[in-house]
């Protein structure tokens, strides 16, 4: 039961591009690996691609390489109301001052690509640099999540002192708390294993809104 918990937070964490696995010598946790900025930490997002020519992210939208009107990408027609015969819509880059817009060759280049951020063009990279402080060099840290369920264990301390001897300085707690049978979680961020107690509240009521503030740390 303990390892029905771990698993389907271990494949949100798979969802936001970490790395994770499952140590093999019986501890009841996992190991969350993630690429982070060496200067502001902040979580690298591998799957965010960014325009070779001046850096910007991909917003994932279609524009009209015509009139530049925007569209998701979820808009089925594919093709742009401003009638325009030359109309196509790429996956273009969104600034304005980026040369595959303002260069007409480079443009032309781009548009037969189906745009910077068509899947098969040549001009979109990984990227390159923090989206916050804008460092190019990142690192991989990791750390272990347990997972406390209210309603599968006893009492914390006694958890607490099952798990004890595989918990380290900054690792992670999740705290599954289901009063008035409302599920709701937060996390305990290990800094000393002496004197561990359940949260006073419990802030999230999503495992998505959880691992943004884990991974935001
Ligand atoms: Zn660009
Ligand atoms: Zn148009
Ligand atoms: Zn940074």
């Amino acid at each position: 039961m303990k390892k029905t918990d771990l698993r389907s937070m271990a494949y949100a964490f798979i969802a936001n591009e970490t790395n994770v696995y499952f140590p093999d010598n019986g501890q009841e946790c996992f190991v969350v690996e993630r690429l982070s900025c060496n200067k502001c930490n902040t979580h690298w997002h591998t799957a965010l691609l960014e325009c070779y020519f001046c850096g910007e992210l991909n917003y994932y939208l279609y524009q009209c390489s015509e009139c530049g009107k925007n569209y998701s990408l979820t808009n089925a027609s594919k093709t742009c109301n401003c009638g325009n015969s030359n109309a196509k819509l790429v996956k273009a880059c969104v600034n304005p001052k980026c040369p595959t817009n303002t260069n007409e060759k480079i443009k032309e280049i781009a548009t037969n690509e189906k745009g910077v951020f068509d899947l098969e063009a040549s001009l979109n990279l990984s990227l390159m640099y923090c989206i916050k402080c804008g460092s190019p060099y990142n690192y991989y840290n990791s750390f272990k999540i347990f997972i406390y369920n209210d309603l599968k264990e006893k009492n914390f301390q006694e958890y607490i002192s099952r798990i004890k001897k595989d918990l380290v300085k900054n690792d992670f707690i999740v705290v599954k708390n289901h009063k008035n049978s409302v599920l709701k979680y937060d996390f305990i961020r290990i800094k000393t294993t002496q004197n561990l107690e359940l949260p006073k509240k419990y802030k999230f009521e999503s495992v998505e809104n959880l691992i943004d503030e884990i991974l935001s740390i």
